[in-house]
């Protein structure tokens, strides 16, 4: 049951403060008025598409696709009645307010379309103008329509590719018959993010990977990090319009959104260009939110200056 939720959005833009599970539900701060648990942000699942879920292939180049176009940026959410379907996935993801979220002229769930990274839901195929935006994605195989079996997020049950390190063996998940049988169901549930990574550790599959399970399997993969360096190194982030540069002076270093807590591990600081940079200054200031309740440990801010390398700012270790 989704808590009461007022939100009137009118001449007072919201902020963009990051994301939830999925590309598609975004955190916006500062709304006008709501009335939920936390005053003064409400996350915002948009309608009519739907992103990548974590867990799934995707899912990571979305967050940092939406993160790159929207970040710090003002937007205004035009309310929407979701369907039944986005309403259950709402539920589970703790969303505030449904509606499509628009940037100046562009909306976050056509951006999504374009570069490939989002399906139009069954409810809004009546809508000609999106179903082509995804059909010309589909034709250019860009983003998930790379891959060759795509699977929607509204089937794609969450695949936990259990290991079983005695037998080096890696199942479906909980459902399979033989996890629930034997010891493997206290071995704590290790877990692969993808089939290759566990082929890559010497795991054999078990049968319950096949038809059905072995098809959402092929579309888990939340390994294809594209932001995380295994080594406390600057992270690489893929190329942006935001962070696009001539020279070194044109760079800067954006601020940590308000309102979030970080986490215990190292944050490295994102790199933008100068006019970014000041934009989500100021949009920031304008920001007023009550932090959600943070974890008990302080993480450690990384990467206090940016370069221009190859066209592109980056933050210099
Ligand atoms: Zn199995």
């Amino acid at each position: 049951m989704l808590p009461l939720v007022l939100v009137i959005l009118t001449a007072q833009p919201g902020v963009v403060l990051g994301t939830g599970l999925r590309a598609s539900t975004v955190l916006v701060g500062q709304v006008t008025k709501v009335k939920a648990d936390e005053p003064g942000t409400a996350l915002v699942m948009s309608t009519d598409v739907i992103s990548p879920n974590w867990g799934q292939r995707w899912n990571t180049e979305a967050l940092r696709a939406i993160r790159d176009a929207t970040l710090g940026e003002a937007v205004t959410v035009e309310l929407r009645t979701p369907d039944e379907e986005l309403r259950t996935l709402g539920a589970v993801e703790t969303v505030t307010a449904f509606g499509r979220i628009r940037m100046g002229k562009v909306y976050v769930h056509e951006l999504l379309l374009k570069q490939g990274l989002a399906w139009v839901l069954p409810s809004a195929r009546g809508d000609a103008a999106l179903v082509k935006l995804e059909a010309e994605a589909r034709a250019a195989k860009k983003g998930l329509w790379a891959d060759a079996d795509p699977v929607e997020p509204w089937l794609w049950a969450q695949q936990l590719l259990l290991r079983d390190d005695e037998t080096k063996v890696v199942h479906s998940g909980w459902d399979c018959p033989h996890v629930k049988t034997t010891q493997c169901h206290e071995c704590g549930g290790g877990r692969f993010w993808s089939l290759a990574e566990s082929a890559d550790a010497g795991f054999t599959r078990h049968t319950c990977l096949s038809g059905e399970a072995l098809r959402f399997a092929n579309a888990s993969g939340v390994a294809t990090l594209v932001e995380r360096s295994t080594d406390n190194s600057a992270p690489t982030l893929p190329a942006a319009a935001r962070r696009s540069c001539t020279k070194d002076s044109e760079c800067a270093v954006a601020p940590l959104p308000p309102c979030s807590c970080g986490s215990c591990e190292t944050t490295w600081l994102e790199p933008a260009t100068r006019s970014v940079v000041s934009r989500m200054k100021a949009n920031y200031a304008r920001v007023s939110c009550s932090p959600p309740p943070c974890i008990a440990c302080a993480g450690r801010v990384a990467g206090a200056h940016s370069t221009c390398r190859e066209g592109q700012c980056v933050i210099a270790e």
